[in-house]
């Protein structure tokens, strides 16, 4: 018998594509389960991410169109776009024996499902897609990504080259995700801390299928900035180091200037004292803005807020369980 897969796919203001999207998956899954890779019992599941148009509506319409592919989580509010994946993961992982996770707008190869459920069958508890090409996205967008998985890796998190959050992942590997309780969430390296046996999948990434992206500059940026604070102290030891360099250099200026005066020649330069003055200035700015960055990251965790809510359920046992707490009260 094959094991059940669910698909957890996040929705912010995805009304154009989502209709796509459904048809799309829904042959997959007439596909895979035609082949007996996955059973009849495996769902497709929209989370809708606080959307401000029409996408759970749209997601409404899907379910009661095809009640046996899709299903619904509605979040309280917008709570971006990894915590929406974590929703979905954690009120699906004990009605699955894997989840995979894709965003809604078919930039992910949805022909790579079948690679990993070969990979998952073959004993991998997590299997990573992987993007083989960029060249659907802007030269910016390509570059900036690539930088970005380059300085994580310089600055020690284990993160997987050009591997966004299209992968598969077993129940057991769930389970324990379910564990990390950490509030600033960046699944692409809490991943690979679980551990377990992975392999990678290739495929290219395509353009958009319809609207725009959700990911601006300013909120790939700040993206960025919480994988690296979330995942390294490097820079912290950076500014350590930093500091030290600045000490030493500061001392030899110091005798420098010793030595100057003796010798007699005192009229030491202005523009020299004016470029350290605005240097050492610029260089306490940043270090004391990504101490703060870290500072700001232990009160977000030490609150320990909810890191999503979730207002209704269509199509899950989740929402059985809650009606019958409800029913026995
Ligand atoms: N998304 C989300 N919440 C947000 C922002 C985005 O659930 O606050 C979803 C979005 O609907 C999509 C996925 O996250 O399914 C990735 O977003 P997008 O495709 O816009 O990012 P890009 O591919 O441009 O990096
Ligand atoms: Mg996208």
């Amino acid at each position: 018998m094959a094991d059940t897969l669910y698909m957890v796919i996040p929705c912010y203001n995805e009304e154009e594509v989502l209709n796509e999207t459904a048809v799309r998956m829904k042959e997959k899954f007439i596909s895979l389960s035609g082949r007996g890779l996955i059973s009849p019992e495996s769902r497709i599941v929209f989370v809708n991410d606080g959307s401000k148009d029409r996408t759970w509506s749209v997601i409404q319409e899907l379910h009661s169109s095809a009640p046996e592919f899709f299903s619904g989580i509605n979040l309280a509010r917008n709570s971006g776009h990894q915590n929406a994946v974590l929703a979905g993961l954690m009120t699906v992982r004990d009605m699955c024996d894997m989840a995979i996770t894709m965003d809604a707008d078919l930039q992910d190869d949805i022909n790579a499902i079948d690679a990993m459920l070969e990979n998952y069958y073959k004993g991998d508890q997590v299997v990573y897609g992987v993007r083989s090409a960029r060249d659907t996205d802007t030269f910016f967008k390509r570059f900036t990504a690539e930088s970005f998985y380059r300085f994580m890796k310089h600055m020690g998190a284990d993160v997987v080259y050009n591997h966004a959050d299209f992968r598969l992942m077993s129940s057991r590997v769930l389970k324990e995700l379910a564990g990390f309780r950490e509030v600033n969430l960046f699944l692409r390296g809490l991943v690979p801390l679980i551990g377990f046996q992975s392999s990678s999948v290739y495929y290219e990434r395509h353009e958009r299928f319809a609207g725009k992206s959700k990911y601006p500059l300013g909120k790939m940026l700040s993206f960025a900035v919480n994988g690296i604070t979330s995942f390294s102290t490097k820079p912290l030891k950076i500014i350590t180091g930093i500091g030290f360099l600045m000490s030493l250099i500061s001392a030899g200026a110091i005798v420098w200037a010793f030595v100057v005066k003796l010798l007699g020649h005192s009229e030491l330069g202005w523009s020299s004292t004016m470029c350290s003055i605005w240097f050492i200035g610029g260089m306490q700015i940043l270090s004391l803005g990504i101490i703060g960055e870290y500072i700001g990251k232990i009160y977000a965790e030490v609150k320990q807020r909810p890191r999503y809510i979730v207002a209704d359920f269509i199509n899950m046992s989740a929402e059985n369980e809650k009606c019958t707490k409800e029913e026995t009260k």
